[in-house]
């Protein structure tokens, strides 16, 4: 103790002060002194000569050590007070540390006076401290809880240490309940990621961290606060704890849409995020399940995009996932939803799909389209990637399922190759492979000119008289092949073909059929199958295009379409029929008595023709229904002012039936199969009694579904 001190005694004995003092000064302590003897003098100089310490005897004359005590605890509570006397008995002894005197000395023995006045005085002072510490904190805490802010400490590891009363107000908890939880566990269940990774990370890192988080109120409500959280450290930057402070905002709805934005999108590039995309799906699952139908779920892994990060930089590789992100948003339709999971990785949902290889070919499309050059600032990146496919229900029936079999089938086919797709299921894997084989090969077809159109006469079945011909499409491989119609049509028409192959045949056939016409002499009429998918306003151009090119007369051409064609768009397929119509054009309807709801629908459509469907057909002469229902659509024909053609024809038994029930028109394979324009246009131009089919009906059996000979 360098610094001088104050000693006050308060005794009568004047030897014993010197004696006390010599003690003192032997010890080496520096002090200035004063002596009392009397209450009132005590008094004055507690106040005036401020001693660090009081050196006081125990028996005085007209004064006691007692009371000298309780005044210095009275007047001076922090300044210690020790007992030096001439004897104590055990007893006194006792009663002097219990009424707070801090030690006790004989007279007899100062030896230790020097280093009892020393510690007496260090303790006094490290009460003072902790009392004034204990007392700062009292202070602060009552700020903290008088704060409308929530406040909360947490330990290195999140769990909370502390919270205010508007913690607990706006958490709805007791502090009890508080203390010990998780901190992310006040938040609003998404943002624990947010809160922990980001918030807690950032602090740690740069000292604090300040933004936006709902917190959990009580009734599973959000309240939306700013918060600011800062890591404390010690002097090795260890984080001690962590506080954070919240204050509600003011400005709600921007600051949900904030979090809805955060929770729910990507901010690379603005697609949702596996949280937005887990909900999606749970709600296609339900709507699939309703209306029966299949979800897709695609994983989509660009291959090898490390080397792009690495070879061109972050910034490229922020590009070009953003241009990803953009290209695989606008390959699926508006219904479908496309999320980034993962650095590189993206998930696509695909709904109402009819059957499982339907995904194929739009997922091959959508690697097509990654796959597509890029630029970025001066270079060239090319991408591929693989994709895992998961169809609902039969992959899984929930989104966890489902996400692990798409991403394994994607692993997987990584594994062996890259830009290819894999389903889950192998057998859906084997269709899909041939289905896409299929759609390159058709692709390929319509650009080498590898198709072609076979030509079915139809005869009046009163008259036995030619009145017509129907243009049905054939594809041969290269390998010889042949391909039917009812394959390939679909084929085309998911893959975006149809509208092509329908213009040439289209096209084609009005060419032909016009060139077997001699001058100036009117063509048969002519049928062309039109698919649902063609009847929008380009294929109307279509028509007008080919009938003013080929010279066909618009009232000899015939365009076939199905029952299902007001079944999507309605009225956008009445205005197209209408175009046509107003071409001049007549319209049949094919397959009828198949599908919907068939009677109700042809008083909408400008009708000149029904085919009644060659399934009916067959079924006619064994089937009491059938027969039904071909002698309703027959007279109804009559009544309504249809010409009915009856399809597939294949025996004479149905001919004569056909016949009685006044059918007016018929086509099949009994009379002709469908032959190349050459044979057709021979076949045409005889009657049916002249008929001499040069074909057994086993060789038309073996053929039937082509129309192959
Ligand atoms: P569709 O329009 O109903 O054509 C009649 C189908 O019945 C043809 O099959 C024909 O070969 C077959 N057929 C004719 N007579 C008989 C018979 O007596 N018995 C049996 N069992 N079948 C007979 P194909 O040529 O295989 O065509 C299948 C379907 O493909 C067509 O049915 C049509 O819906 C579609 N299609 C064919 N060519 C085209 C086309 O150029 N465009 C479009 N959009 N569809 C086409
Ligand atoms: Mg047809
Ligand atoms: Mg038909």
């Amino acid at each position: 103790m360098a610094e001088s001190i104050r000693v006050l005694f308060v005794e009568d004995q004047e030897t014993d002060v010197t004696l006390a003092r010599h003690a003192l000064e032997h010890d080496g302590l520096g002090f200035e002194w004063r002596c009392v003897a009397t209450a009132s003098e005590l008094g004055c100089a507690l106040a005036d000569f401020n001693p660090h310490i009081v050196l006081c005897d125990y028996t005085l004359p007209g004064y006691s050590g007692r009371a000298a005590l309780d005044l210095v605890r009275r007047l001076r509570p922090a300044t210690p007070l020790l007992f030096v006397v001439g004897s104590i008995g055990e007893d006194g002894a006792i009663a002097c540390l219990k009424y707070g005197a801090a030690d006790y000395l004989l007279k007899s023995n100062l030896l230790r006076l020097g280093t009892a006045v020393r510690r007496a005085i260090a303790d006094a002072r490290e009460r003072e401290r902790t009392q004034e510490v204990e007392s700062s904190r009292l202070r602060l805490a009552e700020v903290l809880e008088a704060s409308p802010d929530m406040v909360v400490m947490s330990d290195p590891a999140g769990r909370i240490t502390f919270v205010n009363h508007a913690a607990c107000a706006l958490l709805g908890h007791s502090r009890d309940q508080l203390l010990g939880m998780e901190w992310s566990g006040t938040c609003a269940v998404p943002l624990d990621a947010r809160l922990r990774q980001e918030a807690l990370h950032t602090a740690t890192q740069n000292g604090s961290w300040q933004g936006e988080i709902a917190i959990a109120a009580p009734y599973g409500a959000a309240i939306a606060t700013s918060q600011v959280v800062t890591a404390h450290k010690d002097t090795n930057g260890t984080t001690r704890f962590f506080s954070m402070i919240s204050r509600d905002v003011g400005d709600r709805s921007s600051f949900e849409a904030r979090i809805h934005q955060l929770v729910n999108y990507d901010s690379l590039t603005g697609l949702p995020n596996l949280a937005y995309i887990d909900e999606f799906v749970r709600r296609s699952i339900v709507s699939a399940h309703d209306s029966s139908s299949l979800i897709a779920l695609v994983t989509v892994n660009l291959d090898g995009f490390r080397l792009v990060d690495e070879g061109f930089g972050r910034a490229v590789g922020d590009v070009v996932l953003r241009s990803v992100g953009a290209a695989l948003k606008s390959a699926v339709h508006e219904r479908d939803a496309v999320a980034r999971v993962g650095p590189d990785e993206f998930l696509i949902i695909l709904s109402r799909l009819a059957h499982s290889i339907d995904a194929a070919a739009r997922v091959q499309r959508i690697l097509d389209s990654i796959a597509a050059p890029r630029s970025f600032a001066g270079q060239e990146v090319q991408l591929t990637a693989s994709a895992g496919i998961a169809v609902y229900p039969s992959d899984g029936g929930d989104f966890e399922s489902l996400l692990r079999n798409a991403t394994a089938a994607m692993h997987d086919v990584k594994c062996k190759s890259h830009g290819r797709l894999q389903f889950h299921s192998g057998d859906v894997q084997q269709r899909a492979q041939r289905r896409l084989g299929l759609e390159t090969g058709l692709r390929n077809a319509i650009r080498h000119h590898e198709l072609s159109l076979f030509y079915q006469p139809q005869y009046e079945i009163r008259t036995g008289r030619a009145c017509g011909v129907e243009a049905l499409a054939r594809w041969f491989t290269p390998g010889r092949e042949a391909i039917s119609p009812a394959v390939f049509i679909p084929v085309a028409e998911q893959a975006g073909l149809i509208g092509e192959l329908g213009a040439w045949v289209l096209q084609e056939a009005c060419e032909t059929v016009m060139a077997w016409t001699d001058q100036g002499e009117e063509p048969p009429t002519l049928c062309v199958n039109v698919s649902t998918q063609q009847i929008c306003k380009e294929f109307s151009a279509v028509i007008a295009r080919t009938l003013e090119h080929s010279g066909f007369p618009a009232e000899r051409l015939e365009l076939e379409i199905t029952e299902s064609v007001l079944l999507g768009n309605a009225e956008l397929a009445l205005e197209c029929l209408a175009q046509w119509k107003s071409l001049g054009v007549r319209i049949a309807v094919d397959d009828f008595g198949t599908g919907y709801s068939s009677l109700s629908y042809l008083s909408r459509l400008p009708v000149d023709r029904l085919k009644v469907d060659k399934a009916l057909v067959h079924g006619m002469t064994s089937e009491p229904r059938a027969a039904a229902i071909v002698h309703t659509v027959v007279s109804l024909g009559q009544q309504l002012g249809f010409t009915v053609l009856a399809e597939g024809v294949e025996t004479e038994q149905q001919l004569a039936m056909l016949k009685d029930l006044g059918c007016h028109q018929m086509q099949g394979y009994l009379l002709a199969v469908p032959s190349p324009a050459t044979e057709a246009r021979t076949l045409l131009s005889r009657r049916w009694g002249a008929r001499r089919m040069s074909r057994s009906r086993a060789a038309y059996a073996a053929t039937a579904s082509l129309g192959v000979h």
